[in-house]
């Protein structure tokens, strides 16, 4: 009985029977079995789910309910872990009670988390779509603004500069020129007869027959050279580091290239010619007023008495401005 009780009771429990009780058979069956259960018991207080059982009876028996009890019971928390709230557990009374209201709890609290985080989706969603709309509308508003400027500074009709802008760039242009002493050319057109195209053929072609005009000298002229329609059926260009007799060249191409055109106007195809004045800065006397606005007027009204001269010449020619052997007042 001591040596049974040991078995169960004591810290260091006896190893085996010895003496005359080793021979009793059914001492050391039940002597092993209580030493097998402790040794189980042991295992499982000591967290080790796995433990094999291998004992039988009734007290064995409890014990593997036991084990199976928390190895389900760690299952379950391993699949709330994974977020499987539905897990209860209906064993193990108070413990039970606090697991399954803190599953419920969690349950509740995950559930709120997944509501705002949500809302913060949707307000997302809304903020990006707003900052979208912002864009484009920016981008809307950027580009009108720039319709609006280049309208500001085009002749819709032909693409080219219109007579404010042209005033505008010319004159910075002559203040650059007149700062390195270098050269510049002035060239009007006007275009001839112009009015019988309207009258024959309608506004509609004469507006093509402008168009035309203004993509002739847009092609023909460098990239350097300002380029504008002054209005009605005139046009002027300025030419940056050129002399008179370039400029002359640059007319001759662009009287040629223009006479050369033509446009449709139903079953006819409509040609136009013009007349033009060519000056530049060499005719400009040491007299003169040298701002560059004053000097911008003066070319313009010499290259407008040169054009005006090829016109009474009976027009499609070039004239080349020449001051007047006594100097007059311009
Ligand atoms: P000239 O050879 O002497 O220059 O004769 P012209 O007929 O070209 O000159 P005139 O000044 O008598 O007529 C110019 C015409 O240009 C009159 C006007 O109706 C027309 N015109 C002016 N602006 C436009 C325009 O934007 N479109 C059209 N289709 N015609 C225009
Ligand atoms: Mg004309
Ligand atoms: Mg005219």
């Amino acid at each position: 009985m001591d040596l049974l009780s040991e078995v169960v009771n004591s810290n260091h429990p006896p190893e085996g029977i010895d003496g005359s009780l080793a021979h009793n058979q059914s001492l050391q069956a039940l002597f092993h079995t209580l030493r097998a259960i402790r040794a189980s018991a042991l295992a499982l207080a000591g967290g080790d789910l796995g433990v094999k059982i291998e004992a039988k009876g009734y007290l064995a028996g409890s014990l593997k309910t036991l084990q199976a009890h928390f190895k389900h019971l760690t299952w379950q928390t391993q699949r709330v872990a994974a977020g499987d709230f539905s897990q209860r557990v209906d064993l193990m009374g108070e413990f039970a009670t606090g697991f399954n209201a803190m599953v419920r709890r969690l349950a509740r609290t995950v559930e709120a988390l997944q509501q705002k985080e949500a809302e913060v989706t949707a307000k997302n969603q809304e903020l990006v779509k707003e900052i979208n709309n912002r864009l484009r509308v920016e981008k809307d508003l950027r580009i009108s603004e720039e319709r609006y400027r280049e309208m500001a500074i085009m002749d819709h009709l032909t693409g080219l500069y219109n007579r404010r802008h042209f005033y505008v760039l010319a004159e910075n242009e002559l203040k650059r020129t007149l700062r390195r002493g270098h050269s510049l050319a002035l060239i009007m057109l006007d275009l001839d007869h112009f009015k019988k195209i309207n009258d024959n053929y309608g506004h509609d072609v004469g507006d093509k027959v402008l168009m035309e005009v203004g993509r002739v000298l847009t092609s023909q002229v460098r990239s350097m050279d300002i380029c504008a329609r002054l209005g009605g059926e005139e046009f002027v260009l300025l030419l940056p580091e050129t002399q008179d007799p370039q400029a002359l060249n640059v007319a001759e191409r662009l009287r040629e290239s223009i006479a050369h055109s033509c446009v449709p106007a139903g079953d006819d195809w409509v040609g136009v010619t013009v007349s033009l004045g060519v000056t530049g800065l060499n005719n400009v006397q040491r007299s003169q007023s040298q701002e560059p606005k004053d000097l911008l007027e003066l070319l313009i009204k010499q290259a407008d008495r040169a054009l005006y001269t090829s016109k009474t010449a009976g027009r499609n020619r070039i004239t080349v401005y020449e001051l007047p052997a006594t100097p007059d007042k311009n």
